[in-house]
């Protein structure tokens, strides 16, 4: 015996408070995860701190347990202020503070968020808030009303940096930074260390140490997952597409009902792929039956539902396309680890559409791992493909020989035909069963019908905005694709509002004009003003008028046209 095996550490080894150790026994964390481990000793000495690990390591705890730790409970002003990117991050985690502070008496967490009474913001920090956790802009407010006071401030936490800096807040946070203490303890998480992270950090930071973690080896690691936004009309064609130029060998496909999964079967089958369905409504002995024809190859594509699907363990899936979205990241674990099993590598690829895509930064979360954009082949890709595969199989072909049709082709040729043009003729004849490629696009009537919908009462008219609205111009329009969800999201989300408080949206050729509440903060429509959308900056204004009308699309392009709203 010559190995020394090291421990990894309890939580009671880290000399954290008493009472932060019972509420953490509480919450039922066994062992510190690797960050905090290796983070909670220096942020207890009070040192400056660059910790960087993915999402879902427990970095929140990284700094609250030792930040709690050192509070004086009886001093009631900010000693710790922690900026979070959003509003939602920013609460989560006051409330985790909250929970691991649940046994420090005189507590009080002041959560100062955009989009959010004042009322409770200033009676939380009045009552003498000594952690206060916020937004940037929020915070800004604050320290210039006077309302928030950080000059016996011991810890400033930036969480979450990268997409601080990303979502461009960078010059609050260095005005921020600049109205904390000198002495004051600096710590920055972050998922990831973009250039401009080191150049802050070296810039605000004094002697900070420095821990990473490395890439957590899941499961999933041998599982590359990707994401193809697309809405629901086109789904069928997007699936049909992707089996036919991904390198699939066995594929399995979740969708969310039965129902679905009977219509999705009868629409592959239809387009000449190998399909069968495994749901709740098979006996087990058909189930059984399914997954071996599966397993030897007399079906390449399976549909499924979670449940019918639990447990799954056929070797040869290359590939789990998530056709509608998984309840949950749970949900999402189990089905994609159907492939990428014994050994071998997989591929996920996880439909949503416009409006899902907080759903999958929960699943990102969740996982703490991100996916990648896929751009579903275009026409020419799959004729490319099917180029292809077509010239491997005349050259896998040649190689035997097809003598039983030389004479037909020499009388040909002896009647005077080109032979370069016989074979192209030839080809013709053998390809005319490779099926039409789909359109993308829902059929005209399904998208109009989920345009109104999903448009619900913010149709294009044009009467004066309604009241209380105020009415500005974003510069993203139907030329850069936008679609009404995405403004809604990206404004409430980048400007800390509830979306229901977004108006009418006009989505113009070159820009789109979009009703806000009149009494938004200017420092909120500075923020809405950085968000991006399809790559740009919406770069807010007032609507004054101006050239009304965007040149009408015209109809021959398989875009939905901008519809009028009729009065009737
Ligand atoms: P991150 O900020 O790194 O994305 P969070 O701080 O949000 O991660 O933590 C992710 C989840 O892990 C939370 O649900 C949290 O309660 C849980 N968690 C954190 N630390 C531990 C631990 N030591 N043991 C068990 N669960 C933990
Ligand atoms: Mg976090």
């Amino acid at each position: 015996m010559t190995s020394t095996v090291v421990a990894s550490p309890s939580f009671g080894d880290l000399a954290l408070l008493p009472a932060v150790l019972s509420a953490i026994e509480t919450l039922g964390y066994e062992t510190p995860s690797p960050i905090q481990a290796q983070t909670i000793p220096a942020l207890l000495e009070g040192r400056d701190m660059l910790g960087q690990a993915q999402t879902g390591t427990g970095k929140t705890a990284a700094f609250a347990l030792p930040l709690l730790s050192r509070l004086e409970l009886e001093r009631r002003e900010p000693q710790v202020l922690v900026l979070a990117p959003t509003r939602e991050l920013a609460q989560q985690v006051a409330v985790s503070f909250s929970r691991y502070g649940q046994n420090l008496n005189g507590l009080e967490v002041a959560t100062l968020c955009g989009g959010q009474e004042y009322r409770d913001q200033l009676s939380a920090l009045r009552r003498g808030a000594q952690v206060v956790v916020g937004t940037p802009g929020r915070v800004i407010d604050h320290l210039d009303r006077g309302s928030l006071k950080l000059n016996g401030l011991n810890a400033l936490v930036l969480d979450e940096a990268d997409e601080m800096l990303r979502m461009g807040f960078i010059d609050d946070v260095k005005r921020v930074v600049a109205d904390t203490p000198e002495d004051a303890q600096r710590v920055f998480f972050s998922a990831t260390l973009p250039s401009e992270i080191e150049r802050i950090v070296n810039k605000y930071l004094v002697d900070p140490v420095k821990v990473t973690i490395e890439a957590r080896t899941t499961t999933n690691e041998s599982i590359e997952q990707r994401l193809v936004r697309v809405d629901g009309g086109a789904k069928v064609e997007a699936l049909a597409r992707i089996i036919e130029v991904e390198p699939v060998d066995a594929a399995i496909v979740f969708v969310r009902t039965r129902a679905a999964c009977t219509t999705l079967t009868e629409q592959l089958s239809a387009r000449g792929v190998n399909v069968a369905s495994l749901s709740g409504d098979l006996d087990q002995s058909l189930r059984e039956r399914t997954i071996t024809r599966l397993k030897r190859g007399k079906v390449d594509v399976l549909i499924a539902t979670d449940v019918a699907a639990r447990g799954l363990d056929v070797p040869r899936i290359t590939h789990v396309i998530n056709y509608d979205l998984p309840q949950d990241a749970e949900a999402y674990t189990h089905r994609i680890g159907r492939t990428g099993r014994a050994g071998r590598t997989g591929i996920a690829i996880t439909f949503a559409g416009f409006r899902e895509g907080r759903k999958v930064g929960w699943l990102e979360q969740a996982t703490g791992q991100k996916m990648d954009v896929m751009e579903l082949p275009d026409e020419a890709a799959i004729r490319a493909h099917r180029d292809e595969v077509f010239h491997q199989r005349v050259v896998a072909t040649l190689t035997k020989g097809a003598e039983e049709q030389q004479a037909l082709v020499e009388r040909l040729v002896e009647e005077g035909y080109d032979p370069v043009e016989l074979a192209a003729v030839f080809a013709a004849m053998a390809r005319a069963d490779e099926p039409p490629i789909g359109r993308l696009q829902a059929p005209r009537r399904e998208r109009n019908e989920r345009s109104d919908r999903e448009r619900g009462s913010r149709r294009r008219d044009d009467r004066a905005p309604r009241e209380g609205m105020t009415r500005y111009r974003v510069s993203v329009g139907h030329k850069d694709g936008v679609k009404p969800g995405q403004l809604v999201g990206a404004l409430a989300n980048e400007g800390g509002i509830e979306g229901s408080r977004i108006g009418r949206i006009d989505i113009r050729n070159a820009f789109s004009v979009v009703e806000l509440p009149n009494s938004l903060p200017a420092s909120i429509l500075a923020k809405m003003a950085r968000a991006r959308v399809a790559g740009r900056a919406l770069e807010i204004s007032e609507d004054r008028g101006g050239p009304e009308r965007a040149p009408r699309r015209r109809r021959d392009n398989g875009d939905a046209p901008v519809r009028r709203q009729s009065r009737a």
